[in-house]
């Protein structure tokens, strides 16, 4: 017999948002979205800064059910992937489902239901519920003395000011990761001094973000199997050239990567600043950056590489020490931008969940974050993330991770409904035997080859997912009841 299932989604992003649509089509229509913010997006809500794109070409970032022809570039600028998400969301009518201004701040597991409390008060009991917070959500911030004493403008580039012009001033950005790279190649034009602080030198892969012409676009508008070819092309030469490569199972893709990246150094002509902008660690030990127009940007005259170490803030710019002479400089600054990246390890803090036996999952977690494959948890029954730890961040297109994740989650979700199970939560068996296999297999990967990412966790364990695509996907196709506990 069919059991009428009430079901909270943590966060409108486009995880959530899918999550929504795929429970309506599987006939679960008691469903809430809480999103803390007043609008849905997630990252691509958040993320404003000049010059962001996608660094998945776009054409294999998109959901299955919505196939996009109108793309511009070759990787989508964000506020046209903003655009996309909002249209899916007006087209499926979600926001009647979304409860925004809603920030969840308790989930208790008692008589077989998560009690839910926000910050608008007590939302009641849900039989499941699908947190799909998002991982690089928390803005890390520089822990630089002096930080608050800056006198110009000054923000994360998760926070953007709304409208807000670099247009002639003196700009600093702190960091070297992807986001500082494309701010990079978008702003040093508009500029009058740009001062990039790198602390770690990044491996750039060359990736021309040409635009998609018009013709194109038509010729896809009017054939969706083009569309949808093109798909599955970029789509299995991400996963098996890129993707197969960084876990150490396509030798020949890997040094065609290294080769690339390598080459692509050879664009800086100055060999003092090429040497101070080659990386001492293997390519793709972070994450690989994608971009065209970054070496030329940061040869422009108005441009400086800064490599001395910043020493403090301080209200008129950032001072830093050569690292020999100890000689101090004072790099004078009219807006100071925080390209500091995220605290990746933050997932679904500051929310406090409890499950079973009153166990709570921020003490559970206070070594390490794991859970099952990456989506269930010992003792949390029928709560299910998209975005858990060991998730495939960093090797395939996020919205093709989620509906994977997604999708098995709604195979647990519909045995409940059909009377099969009550509550579902991993053995912790499953859970350690799952850790094991994680920990035997990363050492394969590049990630592990000897670098600082935000790929590692506290404990010092790189927290991906080290296996291939076809490997994931075959995990997510069907749950091993045998490694749940069935209540
Ligand atoms: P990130 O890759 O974590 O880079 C942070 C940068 O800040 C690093 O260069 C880091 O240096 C530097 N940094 C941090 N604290 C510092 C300090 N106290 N002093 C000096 N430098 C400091 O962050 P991100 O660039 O925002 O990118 C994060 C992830 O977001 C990316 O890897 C990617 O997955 C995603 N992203 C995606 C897109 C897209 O197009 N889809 C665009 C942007 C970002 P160290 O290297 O020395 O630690």
């Amino acid at each position: 017999m069919s059991k009428k299932l009430r079901i909270a989604v943590i966060g409108a992003g486009a995880s959530g948002m899918m999550a929504l649509i795929k429970l309506r089509e599987a006939g679960l229509t008691d469903v809430t979205i809480f999103e803390k913010a007043l609008s849905l997006g997630g990252t691509w809500r958040d993320n404003r800064y000049p010059g962001i794109t996608c660094d998945v070409p776009s054409l294999a970032y998109r959901y299955s059910f919505a196939p996009n022809a109108e793309w511009s570039h070759v990787c989508a600028p964000g506020p046209e992937i903003l655009d996309y998400l909002k249209d899916i969301a007006a087209r499926h009518d979600l926001e009647r489902d979304i409860r925004y201004d809603t920030e969840v701040r308790t989930a208790d597991f008692r008589d077989g239901q998560w009690h839910i409390v926000t910050s608008q008060g007590d939302e009641g009991a849900f039989d499941a519920v699908i947190a799909a917070a998002g991982v690089l959500h928390h803005p890390a911030y520089p822990d630089i003395e002096g930080l608050d004493t800056f006198g110009g403008d000054m923000f994360h580039t998760a926070r953007w000011p709304e409208n807000f012009s670099l247009k002639g001033k003196r700009v600093g950005v702190i960091g070297t990761g992807s986001t500082a790279t494309q701010i990079t190649g978008a702003v040093v034009d508009e500029v009058s001094h740009y001062s990039l602080f790198q602390r770690t030198p990044q491996w750039i892969l060359p990736l021309a973000n040409d635009p998609i012409p018009e013709e194109q676009r038509e010729a896809y508008r009017k054939n969706p199997a083009l569309l949808e070819e093109e798909f599955e092309r970029l789509s299995s030469q991400q996963t098996e050239s890129f993707a197969a490569a960084v876990v150490g199972e396509n030798p020949r893709a890997y040094a065609a990567l290294e080769n690339y990246c390598k080459e692509h150094l050879n664009l800086v002509t100055d060999a003092e600043l090429r040497a101070r902008l080659t990386p001492d660690y293997k390519v793709g030990c972070k994450r690989l950056i994608m971009s065209g127009n970054f070496y030329q940007a940061i040869q422009q005259p108005n441009a400086e590489l800064v490599t001395d170490a910043i020493t403090r803030i301080e209200r008129g710019g950032v001072r830093t020490a050569d690292a020999n002479s100890k000689e101090e400089r004072l790099h004078e600054l009219d807006v100071l931008v925080l390209a500091t990246g995220f605290d990746a390890h933050k997932i679904m803090s500051p929310m406090i969940v409890t499950g079973r036996n009153d166990k709570r999952l921020d003490r559970t977690w206070a070594g390490a974050q794991e859970a099952y494959l990456a989506v269930t948890i010992p003792d949390f029954p029928n709560w299910f993330m998209i975005g858990g730890p060991n998730s495939p961040v960093g090797n395939f297109s996020w919205l093709q991770t989620a509906e994977l994740q997604f999708g098995y989650a709604l195979k647990l979700i519909e045995l409940i409904r059909d009377g099969n199970a009550r509550e579902l939560s991993p053995t912790h068996e499953a859970l350690r035997t799952f850790n094991d296999a994680v920990k035997a297999k990363m050492p394969d990967t590049v990630w592990a080859s000897g670098c600082k990412s935000w790929y590692i966790n506290k404990e010092g364990h790189v927290a991906s997912w080290p296996w291939t695509f076809a490997k994931f996907k075959r995990d997510m196709t069907e749950p091993v009841l045998t490694d749940y506990e069935v209540v």
